[in-house]
């Protein structure tokens, strides 16, 4: 538990998937409509942090992610991911996967 950390201390209010390990939550700085993140409760930097079963959550709940953002948004494609790393773009140093829908096209008008 970091006090200073968006994800330890995030609003119960906006969760919107959880389960044992992790919940997920919509990103207040959304990529593209629907952006998700999968956050693991316990707070660590890094995937290598986490253990097996942290990890089979956090995969589960990506999946669950997908069905929800399907259902609601119907988007073409989706990017799923993560940064680690301040090189590698990452700005929280508590684990997160990002879940950005894409559609068609969306690339083309930046
Ligand atoms: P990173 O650059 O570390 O991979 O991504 C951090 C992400 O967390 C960014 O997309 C940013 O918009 C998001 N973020 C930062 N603070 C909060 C917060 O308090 N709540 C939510 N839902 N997302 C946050
Ligand atoms: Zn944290």
């Amino acid at each position: 538990m970091d006090n200073n950390c968006p994800f330890c201390t995030i609003d119960e209010t906006k969760i919107v998937l959880r389960n044992e390990t992790c919940f997920a939550v919509y990103d207040i700085f959304p990529a593209t409509e629907g952006h998700m993140l999968v956050v693991p409760l316990r707070h660590a930097p890094s995937f290598f942090d986490y253990t097996p079963e942290e990890i089979s959550d956090v995969w589960a709940l990506v999946s669950e992610c997908k069905g929800l953002l399907d259902e609601r948004f119907s988007p073409d494609g989706y990017n799923i991911g993560m940064n680690l790393g301040e090189c590698a773009g990452q700005t929280v140093f508590h684990l997160h996967i990002h879940i950005i829908p894409r559609r068609i096209g969306d690339t083309e008008n930046p």
